[in-house]
């Protein structure tokens, strides 16, 4: 069985549908829940919030994570995270890298954050998003997480004592024992490999079929061997109220909330109420959401442009209030509005609303674009169907076109 450390829940999921694709039967596990077996499961992607957590924890986290993989039966970890690199230089990919190789007695690791279906790859080891370098992509202005370089090793070394090397592009192209052989006589842990587009992704993942340790974005888990076609188990959930609620201040994002406000309600966050009265704003939002007509899908947000984006308000940082705030009025909409279909924007966003709603497990279910999918999860309140969705992901009209797909 394949075990998958990621370091968010969106990240989590978009790795989970990969897997599914590629013939995996597979469940996404919440941070530290027992699902209780995982006979005839394929693949465990435990779902954790380490993205920007402390580097302690996040350690301390992630380990604790794989001693549970293993308990469960991995053979094999893959250790996911941003396809656009998303740490600091303390971390968390480096320090969460080095435990888990560690720990498995890994000699070698790669490094491959490549999504090439969503505009992200590298090459002689610079990682792009489309036609940029990712140092000229909108993750520089990342509130949480900055990217103001764009070679993956310079981006790493920072983070880990261990050596870092790059497999460039040639060498891909020779196939998957040139790649083998190239990652076995690397003079370090840490192998950084080009990887342009799919099939790149495929002779790597034949490449590392056997090592214990693999990393990356979710794109190599299109690569790694398919253990053959998961059954089609996803039950569809009434629809009685639809919600998208975004924390991410992306491009993407921010293109994607003024698609939906041409036809649909939406409303902003006010950074300062969440900060000061997050009770009281919540307890706004909730209100105006059941006030839409039904049928509607009401949009609330933080950021429609990047000026709304505020880091402190009279000293108090802006970020994790809003997460609060968008988290509460999850948990209220699902309890008490009839809220059955959410979808959330934003990975650390994503993960407050699922801690909120006190998720445990997530089937996986229709996909609706490259690394977005509904899920359905249990909360206290009931049955949900959910989209977590990666801050730069998903086309333009998402908040309006994700619904067909539960039809
Ligand atoms: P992404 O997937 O785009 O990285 P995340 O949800 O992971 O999105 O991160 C966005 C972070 O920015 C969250 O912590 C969110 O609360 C914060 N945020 C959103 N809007 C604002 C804002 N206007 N001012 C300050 N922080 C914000």
């Amino acid at each position: 069985m394949l075990g998958a450390i990621a370091d968010d829940f969106t990240g989590a999921t978009d790795l989970a549908i990969m897997l599914r694709r590629n013939g995996y039967r597979v469940a996404v596990t919440i941070e530290d829940h027992d699902p209780g077996t995982t006979a005839g499961l394929d693949a465990v992607v435990i779902a954790l919030k380490t993205r920007t957590a402390p580097v302690a924890e996040a350690v301390d986290t992630s380990r604790a994570a794989l001693h549970r993989l293993r308990d469960w039966g991995a053979d094999q970890v893959y250790v996911k995270y941003c396809s656009t690199f998303d740490s600091t230089d303390a971390g968390n990919i480096g320090p969460v890298l080095d435990v888990v190789a560690d720990e498995l007695g890994a000699e070698k690791v790669v490094v491959a954050p490549a999504l090439p279906a969503n505009g992200r790859t590298v090459y002689l080891g610079h990682l792009f998003v489309g036609a940029d370098l990712l140092e000229h992509s909108s993750m520089r202005h990342h509130p949480l997480t900055p990217m103001t370089r764009s070679r993956v090793a310079d981006l790493l070394r920072p983070q880990t004592p261990h050596a870092v090397a790059e497999l460039h592009h040639g060498t891909i192209r020779q196939g998957a024992d040139a790649v083998r052989a190239a990652i076995a006589a690397a003079p370090a842990r840490y192998v950084v490999v080009d990887t342009i587009d799919d099939e790149d992704l495929r002779v790597l993942g034949a490449a590392v079929a056997d090592s214990p340790v693999v990393s990356g974005g979710s794109g190599l888990a299109r690569g790694l061997r398919s253990p053959g076609t998961p059954d089609d188990d996803w039950q569809s959930i009434p629809d009685t109220g639809r919600v998208v609620l975004c924390g991410s201040a992306s491009a993407t994002t921010r293109r994607q909330i003024a698609d939906a406000a041409r036809t649909q309600p939406v409303r902003r966050v006010d950074p300062r109420a969440a900060v000061h009265e997050p009770g009281a704003e919540i307890g706004r939002l909730v209100d105006w959401v059941r006030a839409q007509a039904a049928g509607a899908a009401p949009v609330v947000y933080a950021t429609g442009e990047t000026a709304d984006v505020v880091s402190e308000v009279d000293g108090r940082p802006v970020a994790p209030a809003v997460e609060e705030v968008l988290a509460g009025a999850a948990r209220r909409l699902v309890a008490e509005a009839g809220i059955t279909r959410l979808l959330a924007a934003g990975g650390e966003t994503s993960g407050a609303i699922v801690r909120a709603l006190g998720i445990g497990l997530l089937r996986i279910g229709p996909e609706i674009a490259p690394g977005i999918c509904w899920s359905g999860a249990t909360t206290t309140a009931g049955d949900l169907a959910l989209a977590l969705k990666s801050g730069n992901f998903g086309p333009d009209d998402l908040f309006t076109s994700a619904w067909e797909r539960l039809a």
